[in-house]
């Protein structure tokens, strides 16, 4: 079994057919995918499709609220109660995804970091574990990290694409690992190829960010250059590889640690 904790199934990229994503994903062995929500509006879609496909796919999706980094000034007291009611619902498994995104910067870094904060408080009167972001803000999304470990019981960096020392300062607050198609991309890739092997496998666990980053390693693309979850054994064989591990061990140890971490 393989599972994704990294899927964005409420994008329009899918609206036309999310049934056939979610059997495509079950036809390759992936039998669990965690929704990303991104926005309050989003999360709450994004429950309502797990709630929708559950009889159809019984226990195959679990729901993040959150607002991410991009969208952090819809962050506000309102929104994080709304947040936070949305949390009790049964899908919910994580709070994200948050954190820190000073590449694009569509927020402002103030409003990014009062939401990522906002959001460790949601993780800690919710007690579920937190779905973080970041990309080139490693500094201040560790000191934020740090300042508030003992807040979270667990957190995941997904999609990380960092340097080897950011990775060692997550992995040193005991921080899980989500690798997506990137480390399939061998130009932009390769620093990630080269780092992979310093996450001890049992802080490991993979995604697609479907329908972002379709891997690059596979055989046959789709012309529509869509990623979907049924794409998720590549981004594992792609592991092992840099890691001189069989593609089993790595689908089974990364299932059993996203189980334990989602509580799934
Ligand atoms: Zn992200």
């Amino acid at each position: 079994m393989l599972i994704d904790i990294g899927v964005n199934l409420s994008s329009h990229r899918f609206e036309d057919d999310r049934s056939a994503v979610l059997q495509n994903a079950l036809d390759a062995g992936v039998e669990k995918l965690i929704l990303t929500g991104t926005s309050l509006f989003e999360s709450k879609v994004t429950i309502d499709i797990c709630n929708f496909f559950s009889d159809d796919f019984p226990n195959m999706l679990h729901a993040t609220v959150g607002i991410h980094p991009h969208n952090a000034e819809q962050f506000n007291i309102t929104t994080s109660e709304k947040l936070s009611d949305l949390a009790g619902d049964e899908a919910v498994v994580a709070i994200g995804e948050t954190g820190l995104d000073f590449y694009r910067n569509l927020a402002t870094p103030k409003a990014q970091q009062v939401s990522f904060e906002g959001h460790i408080e949601l993780a800690k009167n919710t007690g579920l574990p937190l779905f973080l972001h970041e990309r080139d803000a490693a500094k201040r999304q560790i000191e934020i990290l740090r300042d508030y470990r003992d807040h979270f019981s667990k957190a995941v960096i997904h999609c990380f694409t960092g340097d080897r020392a950011t990775l060692h300062n997550y992995l040193d607050m005991d921080l899980y690992i989500g690798i997506t198609g990137w480390i399939c991309d061998s130009r932009r890739g390769s620093d990630l190829q080269a780092l992979v092997a310093d996450i001890p496998l049992n802080r490991l666990m993979i995604e697609t960010d479907a329908p972002y980053l379709l891997p690059q390693n596979m055989i046959f693309k789709p012309k529509n250059k869509r990623n979907e979850p049924s794409f998720l054994p590549w981004v594992a064989k792609q592991i092992a590889t840099q890691r001189h591990e069989s593609v089993c061990e790595i689908i089974n140890i990364t299932s059993k640690n996203a189980k334990v971490f989602f509580g799934i």
